[in-house]
């Protein structure tokens, strides 16, 4: 059990106070969150804004069910995807003209992944990790399988170990730059720099960084890079994802999903395919208007956020939670399962438990919402827009009474549903 320094705020009190002094804390009135719950899974699916509510109404009566097929020009839906695109650019250190919503996340690390592949056509290995989200794996597999090239998959069992599987076989490193169980954050810098030097390319899946902390794409170099809309973008279930294409390749680069939208003149109606000159050549079909709307209205709320200051504020509230779980659960069972180190961890705390999925059951009927990751992982998402420290204080009271009693051990909490 970790004894906390008197230093260290300890106390609700202590909650209060940081909640008080926090420069972000008027955000969450533009927040939909239920009264009686308190949610920490925001880097599972977004809450409602107001104004996405707000949005969404009005573009399906006035600019749908008024404007018709007139808003398409009218009401611009048809630059939606690079509109969106750009304001996402902003928050992951990308140029304008660089990034498109479209698609889902998995359908997106396919065409990016196709497209690095494609530029190093005598390469024939894909380096990531075994740890990675498995879609991202799954897709890499079925673009392999596709490829029929004898492409294949080489999978690091560390963070560590990755370096040493870059070589001159590799034609991609494809790596989540925050990993959704651990949180842990890779340097992305340094192994993009590693990538180069051998002569491969990168896809960085962003899921769990977008909207999270900084990221500096341009800065970093990367080549490629995913991402998804409905987790720290809060652009709601389903949410158009997105993808990045560095301004080097975009002349080059060729997607397989040639669809009309990737098109250079869409409404001329071609039988040829011809790709778009620039980012847009990775759009495929008729984008989600609905959806993307809400994802557009959603990025505003980050409109003035300094995405230090929303660094710095998820990092006292992970450390924060951190130090009351150990304090008050350290000895009834779970174990930091997240870097411990807050400059290598994302905006999430995750604790290993043997019966994590039971435990997480009774916190969700607590009114705590996180959630939990197979095999034995439960965890928290700190989203800086909205959680407060009292939050942070009050989870860590509801784990300590669920461990205490063993209210994990009931019956109905050990029912599997569909979704955990
Ligand atoms: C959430 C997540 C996805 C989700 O992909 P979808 O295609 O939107 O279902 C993909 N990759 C990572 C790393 C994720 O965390």
């Amino acid at each position: 059990m970790t004894i906390i320094p008197l230093s260290r705020p300890t106390t609700r009190a202590d909650a209060e106070a940081l909640d008080r002094a926090d420069p972000l804390a008027p955000l969450r009135a533009g927040f939909h969150l239920p009264d009686d719950i308190l949610y920490l899974d925001g880097n599972s699916l977004g809450p409602l804004a107001y104004a996405v509510r707000d949005r969404v109404r009005a573009v399906v009566d006035a600019e749908w069910g008024q404007g018709l097929i007139g808003s398409w020009n009218e009401a611009g839906w048809v630059e939606l995807p690079r509109r969106v695109g750009d304001k996402i650019a902003k928050l992951v250190g990308a140029a304008e003209g660089t990034i498109v919503a479209t698609d889902s996340t998995s359908v997106n690390l396919f065409k990016v992944l196709a497209a690095a592949t494609t530029l190093r056509p005598e390469r024939r290995v894909v380096v990531s990790e075994r740890s990675n989200f498995p879609t991202d794996l799954y897709m890499a597999e079925g673009l392999a399988a596709l490829l029929a090239r004898g492409h294949e998959l080489r999978l690091a069992d560390s963070a560590d170990e990755l370096p040493g599987l870059i070589d001159d076989s590799v034609a991609v490193l494809m790596l989540t730059h925050v990993n959704y169980r651990s949180g842990l954050v890779h340097d992305m810098a340094a192994l993009t720099q590693a990538a180069h030097d051998a002569g491969a390319l990168t896809v960085w899946d962003l899921a769990h960084s977008a909207g999270a902390l900084p990221v500096d794409l341009a800065g970093a170099d990367a080549d490629f890079a995913v991402g998804c809309g409905y987790k720290y973008l809060n652009g709601g279930p389903g949410a158009p994802a997105f993808l990045y294409v560095a301004p080097r390749h975009q002349a080059e680069a060729r997607q397989p999903l040639s669809g009309w939208f990737g098109h250079a003149a869409p409404f001329r109606f071609e039988p040829g395919y011809a790709p778009a000159p620039g980012i847009d050549r990775f759009l495929t079909g008729t984008p989600g208007v609905l959806s993307m709307s809400a994802l557009d209205a959603a990025l505003d709320l980050f409109g003035a956020v300094d995405m230090a200051a929303l660094r710095q504020k998820s990092v006292a509230l992970c450390e924060f939670f951190l130090a009351r779980v150990e304090a008050t659960s350290g000895a009834l069972g779970v174990t930091l399962a997240s870097p411990r180190d807050a400059a290598r961890r994302g905006s999430q705390v995750s604790f290993a438990h043997p019966h994590a999925y039971a435990v997480m059951q009774a916190l969700i009927a607590r009114g705590v919402i996180g959630d939990f990751r197979a095999p034995d992982i439960l965890r928290f998402g700190f989203t800086p827009l909205y959680t407060r420290f009292v939050d942070a204080f009050d989870a860590a009271r509801e784990l300590q009474a669920v461990l205490a009693v063993e209210e994990w051990k009931r019956p109905e909490f050990n029912v599997q549903r569909a979704v955990t």
